[in-house]
């Protein structure tokens, strides 16, 4: 039953929070989520070294991002509404606000920045890039979306110096292929 392919079938629904926190409500405070993340991050890094544990965010960030995208955005609508419903949804849900830098609609390739974000805003400058998860939530919300797989790279992070981090995506090379014969 524990394979991959369990879990990636069988995402666990995020549950009835309103019965289930009827006092507290749907809100908590970053630092809860910060604590969390970079604890799994610290034991994963350090279990499997810091190539497979990026790995593993990357591919969580991209499972959490394909289920997102499924269920709340519109999977039917054109480019600009699904990008203008992700970036209300994102403001909405209080994980970041998304802006669209640069779009080449030809080639699928996107430069995008994500500011006030929950894993980075704030952090202590370390000069690398730590958004892998985001980097995968990204590639799976475009994958789902457009059916495609895609490459996504953090270029710039709040750690790395940046007031915001900065996305480049675009379809890994066999996508592109199939994209254009
Ligand atoms: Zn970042």
């Amino acid at each position: 039953m524990h394979n991959n392919n369990y879990y990636q079938h069988n995402l666990p629904d995020v549950g009835d929070i309103e019965t289930g926190r009827p006092n507290l409500g749907n809100m908590t405070s970053v630092a809860v989520y910060r604590l969390a993340q970079y604890a799994m991050r610290t034991v994963l890094i350090n279990t499997l070294g810091r190539g497979e544990a990026d790995k593993c965010f990357f591919n969580a960030g991209k499972l959490a991002g394909t289920e997102f995208c499924n269920k709340y955005l519109p999977l039917d609508a054109d480019f600009n509404t699904f990008m203008q419903t992700l970036y209300d949804t994102l403001i909405e849900l209080k994980a970041g606000v998304m802006r669209v830098e640069d779009i080449d609609f030809e080639r699928l390739e996107v430069t995008l920045t994500i500011s006030e974000d929950l894993d980075c805003s704030g952090l202590p400058v370390t000069n690398e890039t730590v958004c892998t998860y985001d980097e995968g939530f990204l590639a799976g919300v475009l994958s789902a979306y457009l059916k495609k797989e895609f490459d996504v790279k953090e270029v710039d992070c709040w750690s790395t110096g940046e007031r915001t981090c900065r996305f480049k995506i675009k379809p890994k090379p066999e996508s592109y292929y199939e994209h254009n014969t």
